[in-house]
């Protein structure tokens, strides 16, 4: 593996139950099935896919807080199954996670200098109480809060400064790579901005590696360098973000990215928008898993499996039986510049931000300011 490469998931497979019941075998849920890709060192990697495709359940196999049914995942070319006592301590400092819900992933008993200062006692124990109560006022500085919000409570915080803590908290322990399973989809459209540039800022001066769970294209356009796309427990495309957004070839990708609203709240193309719900994981469609949903399916999708094309590990794949002879809905012909949407936020972030005071912006919309961080 090169030395490029940080993170590595090989053929990961997860699937849950399968037990014996009463009377029953309980069913299989394939979350997980068959996923290989490398992440490079200082990139951001975004995984993107509805609700139930198995991004989720991905995030904690890469982080070892599940175990996979068959495959390996490998940190820095060492597979993270097989790591006990000591070098489970330094896999845990090195890779950290930020929560979906930064309220219900902080003790609300505890300060947050405590929270903060949790990590250091763990992975910094030579430190003294002052240069740990120094260092968590750092951290604080880092993600834009104040050294008096150490004494305070998490419930005293918005919802966008709870997740500067929760993102204060991962960087205690000097990490190289953190995962967020959608940081910011619990927050307001305008504090979404703050906390994703937040991000980009914080790994681009550490040289940190990210790696983002999402179903907002949105955010990912902005964020990150490479995309993967997973429709029910498998990856249907990736590539450079670039590439993704600007030449989607999956059906899938096409209809994700004709579902971003523009600015009037409008669809862009209800033509090419994905119907229909995703199948269970516990009884994929044959074939394709998307073909129960996608307007090209033909005969050959129902029985044969697409798998991402062949080439180099980290080019523009896709897995699509007829992804080079579709003919691409209008709307997605043309490459399309960033939603209108997340340019609208930014400006408006920009805008919050001028002076150095950030305000709180409810929607893009509404141009007032209720709250300083
Ligand atoms: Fe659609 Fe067939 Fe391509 Fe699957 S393989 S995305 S069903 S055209």
């Amino acid at each position: 593996m090169s030395d490029q490469v940080i993170l590595q998931a090989i053929d990961v497979v997860k699937h849950f139950g399968g037990g014996d019941g009463w009377l029953t075998r309980a069913p299989v849920v394939q979350a997980v099935d068959g996923l290989s890709f490398d992440v490079m060192r200082g990139e951001t990697f975004a995984i993107v896919g509805e609700s139930g495709c198995g991004k989720s359940t991905l995030a904690r196999l890469l982080m070892r807080l599940l175990s996979q049914t068959s495959g390996d995942v490998l940190f820095e070319g060492r597979q993270i199954s097989s790591v006990e006592g000591e070098e489970l301590r330094k896999l845990r400092r090195d890779m950290q996670f930020i929560f979906q819900d930064p309220f219900s992933s902080l003790n609300p008993r505890m300060t947050v200098g405590k929270l903060v200062g949790e990590p250091l006692e763990v992975h910094a124990p030579e430190l003294s109480a002052r240069e740990r109560r120094s260092k968590v006022a750092t951290l604080l500085r880092q993600v834009g809060l104040r050294q008096e919000h150490a004494d305070r409570y998490p419930h005293e915080f918005s919802g966008g400064q709870r997740q500067r803590v929760g993102i204060a908290r991962a960087l205690a322990s000097g990490p190289k790579l953190i995962i967020g399973d959608e940081p910011v989809s619990a927050l307001d459209v305008s504090v979404q901005a703050q906390v994703i540039n937040l991000l980009g800022d914080i790994s681009r001066e550490l040289g940190l590696t990210l790696v983002i769970i999402a179903h907002d294209l949105g955010v990912i356009r902005h964020m990150s360098d490479r995309v993967a796309v997973m429709y029910l427990g498998r990856i249907v495309e990736i590539g450079s973000t670039e590439d993704v957004f600007t030449d989607p070839k999956h059906p899938y990708t096409q209809a994700l990215l004709a579902a971003i609203p523009s600015m009037d709240g409008k669809r862009t193309d209800h033509s090419a928008t994905v119907k229909g719900e995703m199948p269970s994981p516990s009884d994929p469609p044959s074939g394709c898993r998307f073909h129960t949903r996608c307007p090209y399916a033909q005969d050959r999708c129902r029985s044969e499996t697409p798998h991402l094309s062949p080439g180099a590990r980290r080019s523009h794949q896709v897995a699509c039986h007829f992804s080079e002879t579709l003919e691409r809905p209008a709307s997605l012909v043309a490459p399309k510049p960033r939603s209108e949407t997340v340019e609208a936020r930014f400006a408006l972030y920009r805008a919050a931000t001028e002076g150095g005071t950030v305000k709180h912006l409810k929607n893009p919309n509404q141009h007032q300011q209720t709250e300083r961080t």
